[in-house]
């Protein structure tokens, strides 16, 4: 559940009835890390099913920046295929060749060829990380039905399932009724020019794909098409286990369109933890048995405006003048060069120098940016790339972890910036709310790290354990469930033992 962040599973967990409350009562590690720094969607979809952190998997951001390419647009998509004629990183060709590793389902297909691999999702970079290259199906939402890689035809199957989403996204959709719990949280919060966010009720006109998008229906769509390929492909009806991945990603649509502490995000957990228990119930009903980790990509806090309200009196909006065209532009002038000299997604994260400056104009701007991000009061700390390269991997209690070691655990030399930007916490990476999202993610802070790790399995003894684990630790206790041998030096994660008894589930089978 993309933006299912551990602050959204404790606040809510308590009001759970259906397939949320399920998971919540199994083995709960309720402060589960995305460990690293750059807490995005491409990156923590890649540590959930590969056992292995950004450093490994080699994907450091969304987009990061790849300046030797031919192509004008030098941002490259993680899960794009830059080499495409024609293509950009804002209108490319999704392909899985960035991810470094193998996948859990990679792993057991290799062990056993007969075992099938499936991913849904409603974002292709969910489908395909936590898919990774060899998946028998793998579909995500495209914007107006669902889509696999470039010349996969729809099936039967996936055609039928689009045609009745298409049906139901034409029609109107009547504003939802809120359960008495979201009640206290529907107020209106003023972002400024006339706009607020805080008491949307999913109200949408037939046709708008978008708020479709930033919807519980989302979700319920997904679900949709990941029981119906269960039942057709018949997974886990045969000798061998198979996988399936599920990226449900309107958590997330939902936290950026209205922040994380609206009616609108009441609605949608809500509504989830309903729809995820019917397809559980579906599952039952087949007789198949099966085991469910439920986690999430990344955390999230809510929008400055709120916090603000909230008790929070420092929560603030970035200044427009770290982002980086404002930087390019400032040093450019400052030095007398012209075109564009840095590079970078945003205000925080990877930032790249020119490579069309000579050694010695590279330093300069360098040393200039450098000082003019550290000069501003918003910026908790800048990180060099020799800096980063010299720390170790780290290791033990990822809340006890440095800036500089969750940088590290970030970082993938051939890829990341020159410097690495971390804001101080509180300051979100949008300057101005009135133009699109309100409220993200993607900082170094624990808001942003911390997500829930839920394990059910049909008779399993639950309990809880509220020390810090991570999310590269799912596929090697996955694995260990399964009889599947991962060499330890492959990964980052350990097997946690999910057994509460003295019983070891991670024990060789
Ligand atoms: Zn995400």
């Amino acid at each position: 559940m993309d933006q299912f962040s551990g602050d959204l599973f404790e606040e809510y967990r308590q009001h759970f009835t259906g397939g949320l409350k399920r998971m919540e009562q199994g083995v709960v590690f309720p402060r589960g890390y995305q460990s690293h720094a750059a807490t995005e969607t491409c990156p923590g979809h890649s540590t959930i099913l590969t056992g292995s952190r950004p450093s490994r998997t080699g994907i450091i951001a969304n987009t990061y920046f790849d300046l030797s390419i031919a192509r004008d647009d030098k941002a490259v998509y993680c899960a794009e295929d830059e080499t495409q004629p024609g293509s950009s990183s804002g209108d490319y060709v999704a392909s899985p060749k960035h991810l470094l590793v193998p996948t859990l389902g990679g792993r057991m297909k290799k062990a056993n060829p007969a075992t099938r691999v499936v991913s849904v999702a409603g974002k292709d970079r969910a489908a395909i990380m936590m898919g990774g290259p060899t998946t028998d199906q793998i579909w995500w939402w495209g914007g107006k039905s669902y889509v696999s890689y470039k010349g996969v035809a729809e099936t039967p199957l996936v055609a039928q399932v689009n045609a009745g989403i298409a049906k139901l996204v034409a029609q109107d959709r009547p504003a939802m009724e809120l359960p008495d719990f979201c009640k206290p949280k529907d107020v209106a919060v003023s972002i400024g020019g006339g706009k607020s966010v805080g008491t949307g009720h999913f109200a949408r006109i037939a046709g708008d794909t978008k708020a479709f998008r930033a919807s519980p229906e989302q979700d319920a769509a997904t679900l949709v098409l990941a029981a119906a390929l269960i039942e057709n492909m018949e997974l886990g009806k045969q000798a061998q286990t198979d996988i399936i991945s599920i990226g449900l990603s309107a958590t997330d649509y939902v936290g950026h369109t209205y922040g994380t502490e609206g009616a609108e995000m009441c609605l949608q957990l809500a509504t989830v933890d309903r729809e995820l228990g019917a397809f559980f119930e579906r599952l039952d009903k087949s007789g198949v048995d099966y085991e469910v980790v439920l986690t999430a990509d990344h955390g999230g806090h809510d929008l400055p405006e709120r916090n603000r309200e909230h008790g929070i009196p420092d929560a603030q909006r970035v200044d427009a003048a770290l982002g980086p065209k404002a930087l390019s532009d400032a040093i450019g002038a400052k030095l007398g060069l012209t075109g564009q000299v840095l590079y970078g997604d945003g205000a925080a994260g990877d930032f790249y120098v020119s490579k069309t400056l000579t050694p010695a104009q590279r330093a300069k701007v360098q040393a200039e940016a450098l000082a003019m991000i550290r000069a501003n009061p918003q910026v908790e700390v800048v990180f060099t790339k020799d800096q980063i390269a010299a720390t170790p991997s780290p290791s033990g209690p990822p809340e006890r972890w440095s800036l500089i070691q969750e940088a590290r655990a970030s970082f993938y030399a051939p890829r990341s910036g020159d410097f690495l930007v971390m804001l101080k916490p509180r300051v979100t990476p949008i300057p101005d709310p009135t133009k699109g999202y309100v409220a993200t993610h993607g900082s170094p802070w624990d808001y942003d790290r911390r997500v829930p790790i839920l394990f059910w399995r049909k008779g399993i003894v639950p309990f809880e354990q509220p020390l810090g684990v991570e999310t590269v630790d799912i596929l090697p206790t996955l694995a260990a469930q399964i009889g599947l041998a991962v060499p330890k030096g492959e990964i980052d994660g350990r097997c946690l033992d999910i057994d509460a008894s003295a019983a070891d589930s991670c024990a060789a089978k």
